[in-house]
């Protein structure tokens, strides 16, 4: 396959260091002149682009635009970077492509930024107008290493950890919830967190997207959460109710008092541990 480069007003041919638009379309073959307008080199190729028929003719009337290519081709190499994995910071791309590029011209971050993010615009699936639409799948439902990562799916409920993570929830000697509503995704309310202790760290383990914050909504995931642990491990979760958050400001009050009574009238385990006093 030939080399194509895209710009504004379409893709180019790149051959030899020049370019190339096309200029006429047969059955058998593709004409191309060079995208120099002063220039009349011109060369066909078969019709789906993997050989050159014609080589190009004459020769060319000015120098190999050098500059303009290394920065296409940079442009090429950090959008197909994107394709291949939307999930990764934009910035992160553009840095890792910068250490492993051979080119010496490469656009400034700045000036291609819209660019790339207008890609992993069209590369991310739509987001969801409503709760009903929301259809978590195929890579999106696994880690980036490959490993399942969605737990459960229900309308209003995308519940995120892996085989491995509940292992450690069911394991911690303390487990630690905390929701947050600025940054939840659209179309959910918020993002609910579990945290494990791990050699004495806490880990968040499983994210879960709700869409609603009722006492309903609590009850569901955590009997969602026992149903699974007891399903893979036999067992149930020993959930903490942290005590702290209480004595915070009046919105967390509401909020976690309403997830005390949701575990609560689940007769769900309610250990107190060391750490906490
Ligand atoms: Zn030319």
């Amino acid at each position: 396959m030939l080399s194509f480069i895209s710009n504004k007003r379409g893709r180019n041919l790149f051959y030899e260091g020049f370019l190339y638009k096309i200029n006429k379309t047969t059955i058998s073959k593709v004409y191309f002149i060079c995208a120099d307008k002063s220039c009349w080199t011109k060369l066909a190729t078969n019709c789906n682009f993997t050989a050159i028929l014609s080589p190009p003719h004459p020769e060319h009337s000015h120098e190999a635009p050098s500059e303009l290519i290394e920065e296409r081709q940079f442009r090429e190499q950090v959008l197909a970077s994107i394709e291949n994995d939307p999930t990764k910071r934009l910035k992160d791309v553009y840095d890792a492509e910068i250490q492993q590029t051979e080119e010496e011209t490469v656009p400034n971050y700045y000036n291609i930024r819209t660019t790339m993010s207008r890609k992993r615009a069209k590369t991310l699936p739509p987001v969801p107008k409503n709760l009903h639409d929301v259809s978590v799948g195929g890579i999106w439902a696994n880690t980036s290493s490959g490993q399942p990562f969605l737990l459960h799916q229900d309308t209003g409920f995308s519940i995120f950890c892996t085989h491995t993570a509940l292992r450690y929830l069911v394991k911690s000697p303390v487990i630690i919830c905390d929701g947050t509503f600025k940054c939840a995704p659209t179309p959910f309310t918020q993002i609910y967190v579990f945290f494990a202790i791990i050699e004495q760290h806490k880990v968040p383990i499983m994210w879960a997207l709700l869409g609603g914050k009722t006492q309903q909504h609590y009850e569901l995931l955590v009997l969602i959460l026992q149903a699974k642990c007891l399903e893979r491990f036999q067992t149930v979760l020993f959930l903490i109710l942290k005590q702290v958050s209480l004595q915070q400001s009046s919105y967390d009050y509401r909020r976690h008092s309403t997830l005390a009574v949701s575990f609560i009238s689940l007769n769900v385990y309610i250990a107190k541990c060391s750490h906490w006093g």
